[in-house]
């Protein structure tokens, strides 16, 4: 029998808001109390948390053991994860302290489906610097040459929501898709999608988009093993998780000119950066100036879910998946609860 919390006056705290988390889960909020802090939660910043039962998080969030044992020590009962993403979760810890996880699984997968193809887009046709150039009334074409995205391979990994909604897109572009997941989706294999090894991806592709979780398994996927058997030139798009890329290991393929392009909206540590506004700042990671300093990188700050349709499913998921625990049920979609 698990433990019943009372409706009554629950109060949320948010961590790592912006101005637009506080608009959408305040139109959405059905009479729980918001609180709303614009810091991470980590150690140093579990203090804030007072009278709450509940807390709030993102991506970068850091919700391991020790700020679970504190959580714990602060009578939280529920953390919600305003993400699909839970690598910053320290799951078992939750579990032993009786916490009750959440996350929102799936709030928009085109939403990060189209920004993976905005990508290759923007790389393939240097739209960026087509923009600056046509500003700076220089017309001239030398120097944008892309290619046909027609007939060209690309291997997906990880074909869950965001995958299976980027494979359609990719598919609507003529292109030759292969995928590898550790399960294989037979509405993608009877709709035209090739299930392959990881090695037959990293060998065939011309572009290589990863949508699967950051775990013990896809750390460092791309690494400089993996990226000695991919193409010349091949494009690299990571929507999903920094952790996936080795840094240094993709940096020295860029140099070498092994790899051709690379989008990154997620970055390995992107947690000192993102979401934030350092244009008056030194950076001090000396690994993401030089990733912004190659020509054929582009690097968006985890903007990829940033949608008017995500924001709402977001705020409405998360307030409901809420709801559900605090009266004590179950939550509806299995996937959204993570304990
Ligand atoms: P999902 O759970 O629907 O799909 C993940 C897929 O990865 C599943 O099919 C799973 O079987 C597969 N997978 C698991 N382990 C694997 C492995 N070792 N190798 C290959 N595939 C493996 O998740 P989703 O909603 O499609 O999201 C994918 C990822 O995108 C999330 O984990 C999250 O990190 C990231 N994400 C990023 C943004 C953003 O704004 N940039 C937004 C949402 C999600």
């Amino acid at each position: 029998m698990k433990e019943n919390i009372s409706l009554s006056k629950q109060k949320i705290s948010f961590f790592s808001t912006q101005p637009y988390d506080r608009i959408f889960f305040e139109k959405h909020n059905t009479g729980l109390e918001l609180e709303f802090f614009e810091t991470q939660l980590n150690d140093l910043t579990i203090n804030l948390i007072q009278n709450t039962t509940i807390v709030c998080v993102f991506v970068n969030d850091v919700v391991n053991a020790t700020v679970i044992e504190a959580l714990a020590e602060k009578q939280v009962k529920i953390i919600a994860l305003r993400c699909a993403g839970f690598n910053n979760v320290d799951l078992e810890a939750a579990k032993k302290h009786g916490i009750r996880v959440c996350r929102v699984p799936a709030y928009s997968p085109e939403a990060v489906a189209e920004h993976a193809m905005a990508m290759i887009l923007t790389l393939n046709r240097k739209i960026h610097k087509a923009y600056n150039r046509v500003r700076e009334q220089n017309f001239s074409l030398n120097g944008l040459l892309g290619f046909d995205l027609h007939g060209k391979t690309i291997g997906i990994v990880g074909t869950g929501n965001i995958g299976k909604a980027f494979s359609k897109i990719a598919k609507g572009f003529g292109c030759k898709i292969l995928a590898y997941d550790i399960v294989v989706n037979p509405e993608m294999e009877a709709d035209g999608v090739r299930f392959v090894t990881l090695e037959t991806i990293f060998k065939e592709s011309d572009i290589i988009s990863l949508h699967c979780p950051l775990n013990d398994k896809t750390s460092h996927i791309i690494n400089k093993n993996s990226l000695a058997q991919m193409k010349d030139n091949v494009m690299i798009i990571n929507t999903s998780r920094g952790g996936l890329i080795d840094t240094s290991d993709i940096i020295a393929a860029l140099k070498k000119g092994k790899v051709g392009y690379l989008g990154i909206d997620v970055y390995e540590q992107e947690e000192k950066l993102f979401f934030r506004d350092l244009s008056e700042n030194i950076i001090q990671d000396d690994d993401i100036q030089r990733l912004m300093s190659f020509p054929n990188v582009l690097v968006t700050a985890h903007q990829a879910f940033f949608t008017n349709e995500a924001l709402t499913q977001i705020a409405l998921v998360t307030l409901g998946n809420i709801q559900d625990l605090l009266k004590n049920k179950e939550i509806e979609n299995k996937a959204a609860q993570l304990i």
